[in-house]
């Protein structure tokens, strides 16, 4: 690529994703998501730990074979960071199930991690490029082609979900759970790891009727469950919610996060410093077009299953 053309390339990336960030901002606060998205409860107290869903995603997004079988259990033994951290999701792992054990001589419970497909997504409002879509069915796609690598999803990510595909030097990408996007939810049907699940600890719905599911499941039991949808309101709401029989902390979940959508604390600065956005993801946007050489060398950063994702 030539300095011209990626100059061109630059300013052209740059003006059209400064409009972008603008029409975020506008309606920040007021989106509480698509009313007839969809949506999965994953409910703590019918949760076995059998991985039987992240082996369903394994096959579901062709994903390379794990280090250990799906039925090794020792995998929960398994800490990050100086033991502070346990699995999260990476490139080759859309959901990891962990196990947690609670305070107290109760039994451990078992948590599912995927992306949770919030209704107003930080992923979403980050990227300078708009590379991520929230879709009418609820989902949260990516959309590799336009992706400049820069990773804002990651770090404004509050559940820690998008992945970096830090082991492929010509096809970095980012990776996360698309709800099964492509191949399940856009024709009506539930996600791979839903349908294995041999315990029904995975519900899917309309979000709307899940609240309600919910809801009647905590009335209904209330020695049984905490008051509580972790989801409903967190962040703006997410599409994937959580029940439990234990404190939420006491199962990993992060119960400091805001009630309101994130983009809500930026977008009086989005609104005020334009140069801001007007200058560095056209760098960025450069920078990659450089790396990449589309076109010229014949290599792409296409995922197959996620592009021309927009609904
Ligand atoms: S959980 Fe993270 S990656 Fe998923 S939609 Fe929300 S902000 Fe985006
Ligand atoms: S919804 Fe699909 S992509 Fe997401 S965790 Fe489940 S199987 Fe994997
Ligand atoms: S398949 Fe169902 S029961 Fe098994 S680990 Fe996943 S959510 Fe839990």
């Amino acid at each position: 690529m030539s300095r011209r053309r990626f100059l061109a390339a630059s300013l052209a990336g740059g003006a059209a994703v400064t409009l972008a960030p603008a029409r975020k901002a506008l309606g920040a606060g007021s989106f509480e998501g698509y009313p007839d998205g969809m949506g999965v409860l994953v409910d703590l107290t019918r949760c076995i730990g059998c991985r039987s869903c992240e082996a369903a995603c394994n096959r579901e997004q062709n994903l390379p074979a794990p280090q250990e079988p799906f039925d090794d259990q020792s995998v929960f033994d398994q800490t990050f960071h100086g033991g502070t951290q346990k699995r999260r999701t990476d490139e080759n792992h859309l959901t990891v199930v962990n196990r947690y054990q609670p305070e107290g001589d109760q039994k451990p419970v078992y948590r599912k991690i995927q992306c949770n497909h919030c209704n107003e997504p930080a992923c979403l409002t980050s990227c300078f490029v708009n590379a991520y879509t929230k879709t009418r069915e609820g989902a949260v796609i990516y959309n590799s082609k336009v992706c400049v690598g820069c990773r804002n999803c990651m770090i404004a990510c509050p559940f820690n979900i998008p992945a970096y595909s830090y082991s492929s030097v010509l096809n970095p990408m980012v990776k996360k759970c698309i709800f099964c996007y492509e191949t399940r939810l856009k024709n009506g049907n539930p996600p791979a790891c839903v349908e294995i699940c041999p315990q029904e600890a995975l519900t899917f719905g309309h979000r709307n009727d899940l609240l309600k599911i919910g809801r009647e499941r905590i009335r209904m039991q209330p020695g049984r469950y905490v008051d509580q949808i972790y989801g409903e309101k967190e962040v703006g709401g997410t599409a994937w919610m959580y029940l439990s029989n234990v404190p939420f902390e006491e199962a990993g979940f992060n119960t400091t996060l805001q009630k309101e959508p994130i983009i809500n604390n930026v977008k009086d600065f989005l609104s005020t410093v334009p140069m801001v956005l007007a200058i560095w993801p056209a760098l960025f946007s450069g920078f990659h077009l450089l790396a990449s050489r589309k076109g010229e060398h014949g290599e792409d950063h296409e995922h197959p299953q996620q592009e021309d994702l927009k609904p």
